[in-house]
């Protein structure tokens, strides 16, 4: 509304009634009013096109037009401004209609007063005012709504869905305007979901009770893929104070999810590897202190007591034992650290598998003795294949020796060869005590040893050792024992490994 004056576009057809009209507005003393006055709808028409007003005032039977389509012509052309309709006596019906179409008022031609012709005419500037900052702040608020990157949706207190904004509906992957399911908890993101549908429902009630309601739920794409959200339903409320709709509201965490997970998934490991690396440093302190205390008693005894000649080369013998076992434990912690840590590098060569057993077995019977009998059988001539020769020999050693040491003196080991299908398969079969089935899943943790070994000397290192260096060349292990009847090692190599690049 100008401040100054109030300009009003009066389209009547009847002199008479515009001379009426006229004369009451201007008896008015409230603002000064420019009235310009047409008489055809089309003449109308041209002004609004060239010109703005303030209101309309609007006969519906004029020599152009008649009706409601005079309505409707001038919206097309000014939609926002107010029009106050003017009908005649017997017209009350289709005044109203103009008025269900969006015209602010009307006024029935003989029954008007100024008082009456310029409140209508400010209230339905006003009401027109009125409306147009309604449509804008709905627009805004609808703006809002569909572009913001949160989840959102405006239900019912009951949970009915009445919107929902794009990112929920791609969530829901529906790109039109159709919601085929009613309650919120019923759309197809959680239908596989129960404890999610339970909390919906339960927070649509205490929503619908004054409470606002936050959880993180999971849910799942039209494509499958799993999304998390910070969810929360809370109550709309009107002025009064009373409940009028709910809002869902969420937005994606996945990555804060996931980024959580594996954060957690780190500290497990960590929390792991230091309850190992506590657990390694008391296991070899206290396979230290055996050969250790057993040097230092030795010390003592030849200080103290001065024993006879035979005496003091036992005591020697017992000494240098320990020695060795202690040298012995140290290099195998420190390979078994070396492979732990990563810092040993796979270096594969081409060998011919079978010549390399044959030399490890002649090697280890020089210096194990010819206590026992070993077979060795090779289905083929020669088995080319891409090996570290390093691990290959601890591997080999360590299982050969602990084949020799675990049977009685005579015993027979069967070792086999033999390769197919790009792999090679190496099985070291003994006739010795066999393994208890108890220790069976422990035997390649360090130190582990099991209960039947009594006396036979060992670090309970060598079967660890054995796993890493199998590992670290893509191969497998696996033990078969009987405790009593024997035991025997398989181990299997890819002989074209995949390598590190
Ligand atoms: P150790 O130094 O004790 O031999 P290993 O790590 O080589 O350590 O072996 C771990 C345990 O596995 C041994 O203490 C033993 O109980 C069992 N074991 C390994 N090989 C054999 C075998 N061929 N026969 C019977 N027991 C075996």
């Amino acid at each position: 509304m100008s401040t100054d004056s109030l300009t009003i576009l009066l389209v009547e057809d009847n002199p008479a009634d515009v001379a009426f009209l006229k004369t009451l507005l201007r008896a008015s003393d409230a603002k000064p009013w420019q009235i310009t006055e047409v008489k055809r709808l089309s003449l109308a028409l041209n002004h609004l096109q060239a010109a703005s007003f303030d209101a309309i005032l609007l006969d519906l039977s004029l020599p152009d037009s008649q009706g409601l389509d005079t309505v409707a012509q001038v919206q097309a052309i000014a939609p926002d401004l107010p029009i106050v309709v003017l009908t005649g006596l017997q017209d009350h019906t289709i005044a109203r209609q103009a008025v269900a179409q969006g015209a602010q008022d009307y006024l029935v031609k003989g029954q008007v007063s100024s008082e009456l012709l310029i409140k209508t005419v400010t209230y339905a500037i006003e009401r027109s005012q009125i409306l147009r900052r309604l449509r804008e702040s709905e627009q805004c608020f609808h703006g809002v709504f569909a572009q913001t990157f949160q989840f959102m949706g405006l239900l019912s207190q009951t949970g009915l869905v009445l919107r929902m904004n794009q990112v929920a509906r791609d969530l829901m992957g529906r790109q039109d305007e159709a919601i085929d399911f009613q309650f919120i908890w019923e759309a197809p993101c959680w239908q596989l979901l129960e404890p999610v549908q339970s909390w919906l429902k339960m927070a649509v009630l205490r929503a619908g009770q004054g409470e606002t309601m936050r959880s993180e739920l999971q849910s799942f794409t039209s494509q499958g893929a799993s999304r998390w959200l910070d969810f929360s339903i809370k109550p709309l409320r009107d002025e009064q104070g009373d409940i009028m709709f709910l809002i869902a509201e969420g937005h994606d965490i996945s990555q804060l999810k996931q980024a959580e997970a594996e954060t957690l998934k780190a500290l497990e490991k960590e929390r792991e590897l230091n309850q190992m690396k506590n657990s390694f440093i008391s296991m070899v302190s206290h396979e230290f202190r055996n050969p250790i205390s057993s040097i230092s008693y030795g010390i003592d005894f030849l200080e103290d007591f001065d024993p006879p000649a035979d005496q003091r080369a036992k005591c020697y013998e017992r000494m240098r034992k320990s020695v060795d076992e202690t040298l012995q434990l140290l290099d195998e912690i420190l390979l078994l650290g070396r492979t732990e840590s990563g810092r040993i590098e796979v270096n594969y060569t081409l060998l011919d598998l079978k010549d390399f057993c044959s030399e490890i077995l002649e090697a280890s019977q020089l210096t194990q003795g010819q206590a026992h009998q070993i077979i060795f059988v090779a289905e083929n001539n020669s088995i080319p294949a891409k090996l570290d020769t390093n691990l290959l020999k601890h591997i080999l050693d360590n299982l050969l020796s602990n084949a020799i040491k675990y049977s009685p003196k005579g015993g027979v080991i069967r070792f086999t060869l033999t390769s197919q299908e790009n792999q090679a398969k190496l099985c070291i079969q003994d006739q010795g005590l066999g393994i208890p089935e108890k220790d069976q899943a422990r035997l390649f943790e360090p130190f582990h040893r099991a209960a039947n070994v009594h006396q036979i000397q060992g670090t309970g290192l060598g079967l660890a050792i054995v796993k890493r260096c199998v590992d670290l060349q893509n191969g497998q292990i696996q033990v078969e024992s009987q405790e009593g009847i024997g035991t025997a090692f398989t181990v299997v190599f890819p002989l074209n490994p995949v390598q590190p690049e």
